[in-house]
């Protein structure tokens, strides 16, 4: 039988299973001696025992694994940021795009409190990153705008939360799934301030098939990247960057650079631009702190 971890908590596992129920295992004492873990998310083979129990007899090939939260098995995450109130940093945004994607786990651009922002501040903001082809969403949890599209984006995904604390991953897990009734003022962010020494992570179901983080993911100072590999992850600069004098360009004060031409030109946004160099210089900086 086979089946998703969804919970970890002293030595047990909860583990959704085909019969689409939950059972608590336990694992088998071999992934110890092997160094293995069974992480929330893995998907395993199992024996039932009796009607609400199992033992974990193996742990299927992940297709992702993070660290903080260790989760396996993400295949997406909304990186979420509400347009007013705070208002954006889109820097920020821009770095959790890099991150997420270097992770190996797909973005989805989340814009929060949509009932407070003007058309033109939604507009502007879709122009800004409809080039790099991530999917994009507007919500209001308040005024339950957008959540519909959101559900259907969450169908068949096991998504992680990522963005600063105050723009509405609490109020937005409450909207779409309210049996949970999270506290807003950040869903588990009062973990990460020391009430819990351990941060526990479980998966909740938000629909058939869709599960959703109980605890964000990504932050800036995860960015891991080298300075020079950062442009891989700007899919918006790609069709233009072809046509940079040389293969290493990195779009910084090169002469001919087709990435700033294009901005010159208007073809790209230039706040993408700017974002993106602000981050490799600060990546080449450290970088050189390190010799
Ligand atoms: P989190 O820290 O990201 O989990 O954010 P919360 O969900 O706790 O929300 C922070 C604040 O924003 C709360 O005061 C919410 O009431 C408010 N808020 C959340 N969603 C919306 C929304 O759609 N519209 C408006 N106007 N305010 C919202
Ligand atoms: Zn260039």
């Amino acid at each position: 039988m086979q089946g998703r971890v969804i919970r970890a908590r002293g030595g047990f596992f909860d583990v959704y299973t085909t019969e689409e129920i939950e059972r608590r295992c336990r694992a088998r004492g071999i992934f110890k001696k092997r160094g293995q873990t069974v992480l929330v998310g893995d998907l395993v083979q199992l024996v039932p025992m009796g009607e609400t129990e199992g033992v974990i007899e193996e742990i299927l090939p992940r297709s992702t694994e993070l660290l903080r939260p260790p989760v396996a098995n993400i295949t997406q995450a909304f990186v979420i940021f509400s347009i007013v109130e705070p208002l954006i940093q889109t820097y920020l945004l821009d770095g959790l795009l890099v991150a997420v994607q270097q992770a190996g786990i797909r973005p989805v651009i989340v814009f929060t409190k949509c009932d407070i922002a003007t058309d033109q501040d939604k507009e502007d903001l879709f122009n800004q990153y409809r080039l790099t082809g991530f999917p994009i969403f507007f919500v209001s949890s308040r005024k339950e705008i957008g959540l519909e599209d959101v559900k259907e984006a969450l169908t068949g995904e096991i998504t992680v939360l990522a963005g600063p604390s105050g723009v509405g991953k609490s109020s937005l897990l409450n909207a779409l799934a309210p049996h949970f009734s999270l506290e807003t003022g950040g869903i588990s962010e009062k973990m990460g301030r020391g009430r819990h020494t351990t941060r526990h992570v479980s998966l909740l179901s938000v629909g058939e098939n869709a599960w959703v983080a109980d605890t964000p993911g990504f932050s800036q100072l995860s960015l891991s990247v080298a300075s020079q590999d950062v442009r891989l992850y700007y899919p918006d600069f790609f069709p233009f960057a072809q046509n940079c004098p040389y293969r290493g360009c990195l779009h910084l004060q090169e002469e001919n650079c087709a990435v700033q031409a294009a901005v010159e030109r208007g073809d790209l946004p230039a706040e993408r631009l700017t974002n993106y160099q602000t981050l490799v210089n600060n990546k080449i900086e450290q970088e050189g702190r390190q010799y």
